[in-house]
């Protein structure tokens, strides 16, 4: 007689504490496998990278020691899911299996029809629970921010005493940090991932960072130690946004008691930023093909889906000629992280002055993300993309951001040596210079680093006038609105029926 069983399926929540699924798994008393699985189809997606594997293998090996903390372990399959579905159903007798609601890519949503599909026929009861803020079949955006209130005020989970497992089910190994599904070829640096990790930065930053937070966050090098730098956490979910709250809420509490005074706006800045994530996750899940779809439907089209190769491969790899968005775009390279100014600058320059479909800059930047997040990722690229026709177009120019966040151009010089003599009245213009200054500072122009790619004032200009071709035609108003009846923010509730001529928005939603 084959055994019982159910299985806890382990994806974008890393973690043992305030996991529902695996509350809820512990009180049957039915022995359970918890498993995570490495799909290898998933890691050939334009979107993935070896770099997000990384981050989840370490995540995996302190997840492993989480639940050999509650008599139990994990079990790491190498296959497609429905294949591992298959292979636990003919060795026992699969109940059911418990997992977490995952708002993700297209390619995760089809898998999890497919195992829904699966479970069916096979009459396993798939029990699946809420992320975070994010709100399933939510009927309209009117309610949301209370439902994700409500949700985050509730009480944490507590890790369970124990979890009853059949243990040595299966003898399995995690995939390499460098399996053979990953192009050869070292990554330069990746953030660590395992929950102590996670607890440690939401401590460091409140107790130390916060403070200057908010003066620091778009600062290219010193955004790296005052952000939270939670996000990959948050996205593979060895915290949940929810525990995070109550750290920040025990904190304050500590503050008040002790009479500690603290930056009340940068923890007003950070909670802010936490309900975004929701919000922007909620995007995703209430339409999924905004993945590959404008929001507003009339930009469909408008940049052609095979950008021009040079200039792709230019901003791709920081070599542009404009010193600040290749110092940018080759830290990004380097550290998997750039702060949110400059994310949004490098969609921008992509978007606007090279004319680049967001979908083709869009993969790039998500494999280079250690915190590669769909939902925030693809709401985001729209956005500084100008394609959802309801958020003011936001172009940045490279020369201003340079000038106001590397002043010094010290930044630039580290990541672009080619300038390091440059005097820094050229830092931010280097085309500036005449060839007997190019000379003394051993920088010559297209020998030793680029021309500009563009004429940044006239590719802006001719980006202006096909946007506003697009806003001037027929029904643009209409769709904009039912796009802010589905996604916008309703903190300006009142602006719902104000959208102005040009059918533009003039809401950060
Ligand atoms: C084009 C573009 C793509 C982006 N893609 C991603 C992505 O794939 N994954 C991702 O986590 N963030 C993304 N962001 C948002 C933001 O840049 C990062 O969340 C932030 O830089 C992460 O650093 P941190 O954890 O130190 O943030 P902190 O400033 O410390 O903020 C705390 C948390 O709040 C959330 N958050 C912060 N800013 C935003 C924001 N603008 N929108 C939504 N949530 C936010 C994140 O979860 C973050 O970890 C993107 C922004 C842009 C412009």
């Amino acid at each position: 007689m084959k055994k019982d069983c159910q299985i806890l399926w382990f994806k974008k929540d890393l973690r043992i504490f305030d996991h529902k699924p695996l509350f809820e798994a512990s009180k049957t008393f039915i022995p359970t496998i918890p498993i995570y699985i490495f799909e290898t189809n998933y890691w050939k997606q334009p979107f993935s990278s070896k770099r997000h594997w990384y981050f989840i293998h370490d995540c995996l090996l302190d997840l492993d020691k989480q639940l050999k903390s509650i008599n139990s372990e994990l079990f790491v399959f190498r296959d497609d899911i429905i294949k591992v579905l298959k292979t636990i159903n003919k060795m026992f007798n699969l109940k059911s299996m418990y997992a977490h609601e995952e708002t993700s890519n297209l390619w995760t949503y089809e898998r999890d029809k497919k195992v829904i599909e699966w479970c069916n026929l096979n009459e396993v009861k798939f029990h699946e629970f809420p992320t975070n803020g994010v709100i399933r079949k939510l009927k309209n955006r009117n309610n949301w921010s209370k439902l994700r209130n409500k949700r985050m005020s509730e009480e944490l989970y507590k890790k369970p005493q124990s979890l009853k497992t059949l243990k040595n089910a299966f003898m399995t190994n995690i995939p390499s940090k460098n399996d053979k599904v990953f192009e050869k070829g070292l990554i330069a640096s990746y953030q660590k991932g395992g929950r102590k990790r996670g607890i440690a930065l939401i401590n460091n930053f409140l107790n130390k960072n916060l403070d200057n937070y908010l003066k620091h966050i778009s600062g290219p090098s010193l955004s790296e130690k005052f952000c939270s730098r939670l996000s990959p956490h948050l996205t593979h979910g060895t915290i949940s946004v929810k525990e995070v709250y109550k750290l920040i809420d025990k904190h304050k509490k500590e503050c008040d008691l002790l009479r500690i005074s603290y930056n009340k706006r940068s923890l007003s800045a950070f909670r802010s930023r936490l309900s975004w994530r929701c919000h922007f996750i909620q995007k995703l899940e209430d339409q999924p093909l905004i993945e590959n779809t404008c929001m507003h439907i009339a930009y469909e089209g408008m940049r052609s889906k095979s950008p021009d190769k040079r200039k792709f491969e230019a901003w791709k790899s920081g070599k542009t000629g404009f010193p600040f968005i290749d110092a940018c775009m080759r830290y990004l390279i380097y550290h998997g992280w750039i702060t949110f100014r400059m994310r949004a600058m490098l969609t921008s320059f992509a978007s606007y002055d090279l004319w680049i479909d967001w979908r083709k800059s869009g993969y790039v930047l998500a494999k280079l993300f250690t915190d590669y997040e769909p939902g925030i990722h693809y709401s985001q690229l729209q956005m500084q993309s100008g394609v959802t026709g309801i958020n003011t177009l936001r172009i940045y120019n490279p020369i201003k951001q340079s000038m106001e966040h590397d002043i010094d151009g010290v930044f630039i010089k580290k990541w672009v040596p080619e300038l390091k003599k440059v005097p820094i009245s050229f830092i931010h213009e280097p085309w500036k210079m005449n060839l007997e200054t190019q000379i003394n500072c051993n920088c010559l122009l297209e020998k030793n680093y680029p021309k500009p790619i563009i004429d940044h004032k006239k590719a802006i200009q001719v980006a202006r006038q096909k946007i506003s071709e697009i806003r001037k035609k027929d029904g643009f108003k209409v769709n904009a609105k039912k796009v802010f009846e589905k996604h916008g923010s309703r903190k300006n509730k009142s602006k719902i029926n104000h959208i102005s001529s040009r059918g533009q928005l003039s809401l950060f939603t």
